[in-house]
């Protein structure tokens, strides 16, 4: 019997292993290896796939979301909200950047920032900007949250790094803030075989000082106009990248099959109506997680639990970073939640084997 893992890269490699190493290929004997040809046509394919202006190649998810706020004028002396029950990556973007962040509490449904939490945050608490996190692959409920940073005149980053592809009526996350953020961790919808990013947005202003600030602030090369980073996408992941990007609504259409599948199996209800979930994570909530993942580990089932505690819970944060009061439903969920294997080469009887694993013992 094979075992399932949560996630697993390697299957995706080799499910397009001939147009990849052509692709890497190509990158290694062109000769150019950083901001070349390759990055510029992703970024181009990956704006047009999301349904914006520009794209931004950037090294990982953690520099896209520090290069956003940079971006946007936010650092010292700046509160910038977002949730708890996130990769560690949103809020240590936040701190990179020089601002605060105030963590608040999420949506019991769909682990995504609540909007009532938020509003009640700004009633006391002064923010320059939002990030609300697409968790899972849900994304979260962005009409509300723009009508909230409308009246508080709040910027609003996007993290997506869990959500290529993810929308709302149509419309797909990363389109909604100022700007939005994408990692291409291998394990993620949209996956480079090593570290990756992004950002995109409308604002051609932005894009210009995203461009800039992407390389120690230049605008004319080996002169800084400002104090900048160094982080890019490089050409043989770029490459990587625009073969994936092809495969990417097939991929995500299987995550959803997978998903349903998953759904029946358990009796649960599947996504709300106008919400287009990626399934990043297949995520249950039970009493007694704990015995349930030791159960299904002996059956060869690997589960993962994606976060096991809070943010502000973590030895780094406690204590010293603000949450807007008590945050119990993100505490509770990360005692109940499991996320089952989800990728797409998981078969139809992998599917089952996890379902039958779970109800058997009721
Ligand atoms: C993966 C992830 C990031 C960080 O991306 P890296 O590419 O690993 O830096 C940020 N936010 C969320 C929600 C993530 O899942």
């Amino acid at each position: 019997m094979t075992t399932l893992l949560p996630a697993d890269p390697k299957l995706g490699y080799l499910a397009h292993k001939a147009e990849i190493d052509d692709a890497v290929q190509r990158v290694l004997e062109s000769g150019r290896y950083i901001l070349g040809e390759e990055c510029s046509a992703f970024e181009h394919e990956f704006a047009a796939f999301v349904g914006v202006q520009h794209c931004i190649g950037v090294g990982n998810g953690t520099d896209a979301l520090e290069l956003a706020l940079r971006a946007l004028g936010i650092g010292h002396g700046d509160t910038v909200i977002t949730t708890s029950n996130t990769a560690v990556a949103t809020v240590a973007a936040i701190e990179l950047a020089g601002a605060t962040p105030l963590l608040v509490d999420v949506d019991d449904e769909t682990l995504t920032i609540s909007p009532p939490a938020l509003e009640k945050a700004l009633a006391t608490t002064r923010a320059a900007a939002v990030i609300p996190v697409h968790l899972y692959g849900h994304p979260a409920d962005m009409p509300q949250i723009m009508a909230i940073a409308e009246r508080h005149q709040l910027r609003v980053i996007e993290d997506c790094a869990q959500a290529h592809g993810a929308a709302i009526d149509g419309r797909q996350v990363g389109t909604f803030g100022d700007a939005a953020a994408f990692s291409f961790y291998p394990t993620k919808n949209l996956a480079a075989l090593g570290d990756g990013g992004a950002v995109v947005t409308h604002d051609e202003h932005l894009a210009t000082r995203l461009r800039e600030l992407r390389t120690y602030g230049w605008r004319e090369r080996y002169i800084s106009e400002t104090a900048g980073m160094n982080t890019r996408l490089d050409e043989i992941q770029a490459a990587i990248l625009r073969v994936r990007l092809r495969h990417l609504p097939h991929d995500n259409d299987r995550r959803r099959e997978i998903a349903a599948r998953y759904s029946h199996s358990l009796g649960r209800a599947p996504a709300a109506g106008d919400v287009h979930h990626v399934y990043h994570q297949y995520v249950i909530r039970i009493s007694r997680r704990d015995e349930l993942r030791e159960r299904l580990k002996r059956q060869q089932i690997e589960t993962a639990i994606l976060y096991p505690q809070p943010i502000h819970l973590q030895p780094a944060y406690r204590g010293r970073i603000a949450t807007a009061g008590e945050l119990p439903v993100t505490e509770r969920a990360a005692r109940e939640l499991l996320c089952l294997p989800m990728h797409p080469w998981l078969t139809d009887s992998d599917a089952d084997r996890v379902t039958a694993a779970i109800l058997q013992h009721g």
